[in-house]
């Protein structure tokens, strides 16, 4: 077996784990597969071993992976920093945007979104540890955005995502994670939306935040070994 394959396996199983912890029900939990900086040849591998969503951070790498892969009908997700300039592109080559962090790129996504396309499935990026330099709308500023948002045709707004603070400590970890989950059912209550997705957790903390309610893990490492740049 090769080492993706058995990475696979390892990470199915810690998530199978967590999910039983926290008494979910395995159908709520979906594993995206981070593939950044890493060749077609991984993706490939990890598709014949039942992977389908992958996610990635720089679009022009991602156009080229997609060009490649086409055959495989796989599922995109963009994960990294979105800047007005690429929104074009990602609104018409992706399925899922899990880093909308200001209204204009929605209004851009939206706007751009081909109409022979399902609308693109959204999640807001917060900045739940409140960092200067990360990016992500902060907490305070979500209910008002998640309300602009959900208005626009061509979008549908699914959730929330966030990488919390990188820490050692468990407990804080669990923190970040709850904070956003409870974001997501302010956001809901106050609005009357009905927003199902969490997208939270990494190869390192995946754990803790399937046990505080991720539907979305997103692992990279894990699954495909160490980066040789770091991103
Ligand atoms: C790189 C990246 C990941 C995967 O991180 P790993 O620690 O390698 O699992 C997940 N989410 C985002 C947004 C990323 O940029």
């Amino acid at each position: 077996m090769s080492q993706i394959s058995k990475n696979i396996e390892l990470i199915q199983q810690r998530i199978t784990d967590a999910t039983k912890k926290a008494k979910r029900n395995p159908e709520q939990i979906h594993l995206l597969a981070v593939s950044k900086t890493k060749p077609v040849e991984a993706i490939e591998e990890a598709y014949r071993f039942g992977i389908i969503n992958f996610g990635e951070n720089y679009l022009q790498e991602a156009l080229q992976k997609q060009a490649l892969l086409k055959p495989l009908s796989l599922t995109w997700h963009f994960i990294g920093p979105i800047q007005s300039n690429k929104t074009k592109d990602i609104a018409e080559n992706f399925t899922w945007v899990h880093t909308v962090d200001r209204l204009k790129i929605a209004e851009r996504l939206s706007r751009q979104r081909p109409l022979d396309l399902p609308p693109l499935q959204i999640c807001l990026q917060v900045n739940i540890s409140a960092e200067e330099t990360k990016s992500g709308c902060l907490p305070d500023e979500t209910i008002m955005l998640a309300k602009t948002i959900s208005s626009l045709p061509n979008l549908e707004l699914r959730g929330l995502m966030a990488i919390p603070q990188p820490t050692d400590d468990i407990r804080l970890q669990h923190e970040g994670f709850a904070k956003l989950r409870q974001l997501k059912e302010t956001i809901n209550e106050q609005l009357g939306l009905s927003m199902d997705t969490l997208s939270m957790g990494m190869s390192q903390d995946l754990e803790p935040a399937i046990i505080e309610g991720a539907t979305w893990v997103r692992v990279g490492s894990a699954i495909f070994g160490e980066r040789n740049y770091k991103v």
